[in-house]
C-alpha cells in the first residue's frame, strides 16, 4: 500500500536512512519535507525527490531545539498543504566507554537522540491534533535500544529512552487516530558507522574496519544492512498496512539480536 498524497517530514533526512526514507516515501507517492542542519545535503535530496514527481521541500532545524522542531513542522504544513506523517531520524553517535564519559558529551547526546525526538513527537502530535486528523509518529531506536553494547552506552540509553517516550506517546495518543511506532536498525553502512569504527579504534587499539566487520560478522543474513533496507520498513510504518500497531518498536537488524 502507499501513501499516495500524504505529506511527510522527515528529520536527518540529508543523508545515510533519513535520505533513503524520505526517497522511499517519494517514490512511494508522498510530498516531502526534509529537515537537516546540513543545506547542500538537503537540496540535493530535494532535487532527487522532484525529480521523481513529488512536491518536495526543505527546512533547516536542529532538532535539539524544540521552537526549530515546532516550525520545522509548521513549514511542512505550508509548503506542502498538509501534514500526516512524522519520521524522527536525526540522531548522533557517541563512542566512549562508561568511566570516560564527560557530562558534556552525555548532555549532547540525549539532547539531540531523546529531546529531539521528544519535541518531534510532541509537535506532530499537537499539528495532527490542530488539523484534525490521524497521524503517524515514528522514531528511530537501534538494536541499541534493546541491548546496551559496549563503548556506546551512553548512545544505547538515548535509544532505550526513544522506545519509552514511543510506548508512552502511542498510550496517550492513541485516542486522538495518532500511532507511535520506532524502528530499530541494526549495522547500517552510513557515515555514522564510518564514525563508530574510527572512535572504537581509536580507544581499543583495532585496526580500522576491524570492529565494523567484527559486528557484520554476527549478522545472519550475512551482511551489512543498506539504508534502504531500513526504509522499507519505515515506509510499512507510514503507510495503511500497520494502522493496528502502536507502541512498538521492532528490530529490523538482519538477525543480530533477537527479542
Ligand atoms: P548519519 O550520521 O549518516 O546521518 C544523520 C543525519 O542527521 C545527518 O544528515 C545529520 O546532518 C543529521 N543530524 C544530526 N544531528 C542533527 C540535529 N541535531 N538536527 C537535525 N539534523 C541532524 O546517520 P544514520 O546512520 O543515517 O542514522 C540515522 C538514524 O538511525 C540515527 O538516529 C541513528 O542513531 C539511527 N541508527 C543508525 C544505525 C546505523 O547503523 N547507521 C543503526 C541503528 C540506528
Amino acid at each position: 500500500m502507499s501513501i499516495n498524497d500524504k505529506v511527510a517530514l522527515i528529520t536527518g533526512a540529508g543523508q545515510g536512512i533519513g535520505r533513503a526514507i524520505a526517497l522511499r516515501l517519494a517514490n512511494d507517492g508522498a510530498d516531502i519535507a526534509i529537515v537537516d542542519m546540513n543545506e547542500e545535503k538537503m537540496q540535493a535530496v530535494a532535487e532527487v525527490a522532484r525529480a521523481l514527481g513529488r512536491n518536495a521541500t526543505t527546512f533547516k532545524a536542529d532538532v535539539s531545539k524544540r521552537d526549530e522542531v515546532y516550525a520545522a513542522v509548521d513549514h511542512a504544513e505550508k509548503a506542502l498543504g498538509g501534514f500526516d506523517v512524522i519520521v524522527n531520524n536525526a540522531g548522533i553517535a557517541s563512542i566512549q566507554a562508561i568511566a570516560d564519559l564527560t557530562p558534556e558529551e552525555a548532555e549532547k547526546v540525549f539532547k539531540v537522540n531523546v529531546e529531539g525526538v521528544l519535541w518531534g513527537i510532541q509537535a506532530a502530535a499537537a499539528k495532527f491534533k490542530q488539523r484534525g486528523r490521524k497521524g503517524k509518529i515514528i522514531s528511530a531506536s537501534s538494536i541499541a535500544g534493546h541491548e546496551g553494547f559496549p563503548l556506546l552506552g551512553a548512545y544505547s540509553a538515548t535509544k532505550f529512552a526513544v522506545r519509552a517516550l514511543t510506548q508512552a506517546a502511542a498510550k496517550e495518543f492513541a485516542g486522538d487516530g495518532i500511532n507511535v511506532n520506532a524502528y530499530c536498525p541494526g549495522v547500517v553502512g552510513t557515515d555514522m558507522w564510518v564514525e563508530i569504527d574510527r572512535r572504537m579504534a581509536e580507544i581499543t587499539g583495532a585496526k580500522i574496519g576491524e570492529n565494523y566487520d567484527k559486528f557484520v560478522g554476527g549478522i545472519a543474513l550475512g551482511r551489512a544492512q543498506t539504508p534502504e533496507d531500513v526504509a522499507a520498513f519505515v515506509a510499512y510504518l507510514a503507510g495503511p498496512d500497520s494502522d493496528y500497531m502502536t507502541g512498538q518498536a521492532p528490530i529490523i537488524d538482519g538477525g543480530l539480536v533477537y527479542r
